[in-house]
């Protein structure tokens, strides 16, 4: 397996700005590109509206820079304050990421000492299929 030990150490990093008003859960995120840049999210939570997850704002980030190409996203998040726990993208999520990648983009979610891996297409319904 790859090393994630940057992208761990950001992503956990990046659960510290989550804004979570309404609801203590943070959420850190670290997308690269295929060659290799970085972009980071946290979660953003808003009264009213829908809020942000932190893929969805490290997706933001990315697109608005001209990026395209992406190769992963670590993803940890938690109670606020205490340890990650498994997190994975909600369905939202899974459906605007699907517009920017193909079903080989991995997905990791860190917790407990452990990376779990999964492609993106095993995150998907059995209905929707990416090319
Ligand atoms: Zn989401």
């Amino acid at each position: 397996m790859i090393d994630l030990n940057d992208d761990v150490i950001l992503a956990n990093n990046m659960r510290s700005r989550a804004y979570v008003k309404y609801t203590p859960y943070t959420v850190g995120a670290v997308l690269t590109t295929r060659n290799g840049k970085k972009y980071t999210g946290c979660n953003i939570q808003n009264n009213g509206i829908q809020s942000y997850c932190a893929e969805r704002v490290a997706f933001l980030k990315a697109i608005s820079e001209g990026e395209f190409l992406f190769d992963r996203i670590v993803i940890m998040g938690g109670p606020k304050g205490k340890p990650a726990e498994k997190c994975l993208p909600c369905g939202y999520c899974r459906q605007f990421i699907s517009e920017f990648v193909d079903k080989d983009f991995k997905v990791y979610t860190v917790y407990d000492n452990k990376v779990e891996e999964y492609t993106f297409e095993e995150l998907l319904p059995y209905s929707f299929k990416l090319d």
